[in-house]
């Protein structure tokens, strides 16, 4: 195999795991609740000669101070054999393709320290290239024919485990394609309202699910287990995907009890189509911020919300646990029962 050749294998190598890694982070992206677990316990497949690691940009490491030691800079409090290590103890010029790459734990005298010094590389402590040639001339004693392209080229600093940790492959390149979405862009007040509803903190947790999407229901399971949930439609309605909305208020059997309940403790007050949503998902409280009851009178709307929330998600779960079933004359003295509960500790506070 001549060099050249040899260089172009290793480079599709490189290329198919990046690849590959691109690929599943797509796909980690587009389904964010699926993971594959087979994708985290098995190795990615490649063939050729093993290569420990690639590099990628990381302008914030710090860099390793030109010394013959390099386990000294990156472990300063570790141990004596840390010390000892040389950069040859970690790094090869692989005698067949003439490339400079990391040791495989076979190779080294080291391999537990290599184990370290991988982490330590891969979480970014370190960078690497920039000292290797001062490194190698003090430690590996030819430099002729060593192709350093890729650890040199692209100013690539942080090596990651490509093939060794395809999951930290994966995340990486989904974080830096898709940059994170925050959940939520409430303001502090806003959270800090929600926060000081006196409402009971079993409430709170539900609601704040809700808010952060993440409530169990039907749609959002199938996605996560479609082995445990090969359907997503709704319990009561089996035409109907069961979506975060559906779950929480658009059911009509859900929506009834809704109706129904609010009516009773404020039956001067028409609900608009998307109004409790808004209220439940956006904490859009409007001028409900601060109506109370005519029939609980210590209890605000946004109270009243959070009951009938928490009496329905109980409900819910009757259901689904213990096949109670779930009509306005089960749930509504629910969810009445708990709004009256709240009025009443309320009168007491
Ligand atoms: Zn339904």
């Amino acid at each position: 195999m001549t060099e050249a050749h040899s260089q172009t294998a290793v480079g599709q190598i490189i290329a198919d795991a990046i690849q590959q890694g691109i690929t599943r982070a797509l796909e980690l992206n587009n389904n964010s609740q699926q993971e594959d677990k087979n994708f985290y316990t098995e190795p990615l497949k490649y063939n050729g000669d093993r290569l420990a690691s690639i590099v990628i940009p990381a302008p914030n490491t710090p860099v390793i101070p030109a010394s013959e030691s390099i386990m000294s800079v990156v472990f300063p409090r570790n141990s004596a054999s840390m010390s000892k290590t040389l950069v040859c103890d970690f790094f090869i010029v692989d005698p067949h393709t003439h490339i400079f790459r990391q040791r495989s734990d076979r190779e080294t005298r080291f391999p537990t320290l290599l184990r370290k010094f991988r982490v330590a590389i891969a979480n970014g402590y370190i960078q690497p290239t920039s000292n290797f040639e001062h490194l190698l001339g003090t430690s590996i004693d030819t430099t002729g024919t060593i192709d350093l392209r890729p650890l040199l080229d692209s100013q690539m600093s942080t090596y990651i485990l490509a093939f060794d940790k395809p999951k930290q492959l994966a995340v990486m390149l989904r974080d830096s394609l898709f940059r994170p979405k925050p959940t939520t862009t409430f303001s502090v007040d806003k959270w800090k309202t929600f926060w000081s509803l006196p409402i009971f903190p079993s409430i709170l947790t539900v609601w704040y699910r809700a808010i952060h999407h993440k409530l169990p229901n039907k749609s959002l399971l199938h996605n996560i287990v479609p082995q445990s949930f090969p359907s997503a439609t709704c319990i009561h309605c089996p035409q109907t995907e069961d979506t975060l909305h559906h779950f929480l208020y658009d059911c009509p059997t859900k929506k009834s009890i809704w109706l129904q309940c609010l009516s009773t403790f404020f039956p001067d007050v028409p609900i608009v189509p998307g109004r409790i949503l808004s209220i439940l998902l956006l904490l859009d409280y409007g001028h409900f911020q601060n109506k109370k009851s005519t029939v609980a009178t210590s209890l605000s709307f946004i109270s009243i919300i959070g009951c009938i929330l928490l009496g329905i998600w109980r409900s819910h779960w009757k259901l689904v646990f213990d096949d109670r079933p779930f009509t306005t004359t089960r749930v509504l003295p629910l969810c009445s029962s708990i709004v009256w509960q709240l009025h009443f500790q309320s009168l007491v506070d």
